[in-house]
């Protein structure tokens, strides 16, 4: 494809051409930066570029590895902002996400947009992360209804545990007078 004139301007000449400043959509993001190394038959006049198969398959390959470089700034800004609010592993909790994928995804071992969208948008408004935290009760707050407690026991529960707990006894004293009804005076005997 290169040397042949451009069918756009019919003024230039189609050659490779590289350079910073090259922007274009990839997946969801608006303005993915082709890597400034990456050269592309480009019209030296009006600047068209014109793709065959070869230079496609080199361009797809460039933005996915760009891609997944943004995904991770993105991911590591985002977790650093929230840094003050939540700590890291309370958030993967909070998010129902495995413990050490936050780190994966700062790091770029793992690529995930729409994690990394819930990610930006928390980092945006912190408050969220709280209003988090009450959105996934099933059941709207009642007064006085909290959550079951729980101890857990290292040993298997034997009765003879039980047996250990002081038992509590009370003796009551009860009497009525004749006229009490005869229901009463029956409960009371
Ligand atoms: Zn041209």
């Amino acid at each position: 494809m290169e040397g042949f004139d451009c069918p756009t301007c019919n003024r230039g000449e189609i050659v490779m051409a590289k350079g910073p400043g090259r922007r274009m959509r990839y997946r969801h993001i608006p303005d993915l930066e082709i890597p400034a190394e990456l050269e592309l038959p480009t019209c030296s006049a009006c600047g068209e570029r014109w793709l065959d198969a070869e230079a496609t398959r080199r361009l797809e390959s460039a933005l996915e590895s760009a891609y997944r470089t943004a995904l991770a700034r993105k991911a590591e800004q985002a977790i650093e902002a929230l840094r003050p609010h939540v700590a890291q592993r309370d958030l993967e909790r909070l998010l129902g996400i495995s413990a050490g994928l936050l780190s994966k995804l700062k790091n770029g071992k793992e690529t995930s947009g729409p994690m990394v969208a819930v990610l930006m948008l928390l980092a945006e408004k912190p408050h969220r992360v709280e209003a988090l935290q009450r959105l996934w009760a099933l059941v709207p707050e009642q007064a006085g209804v909290g959550p079951m407690r729980i101890r857990r026991s290292e040993e298997p529960l034997r009765p003879s545990l039980f047996k250990e707990v002081p038992k509590a006894s009370a003796r009551l004293h009860v009497s009525v007078d004749e006229k009490a009804s005869p229901l009463l005076l029956r409960l009371v005997a």
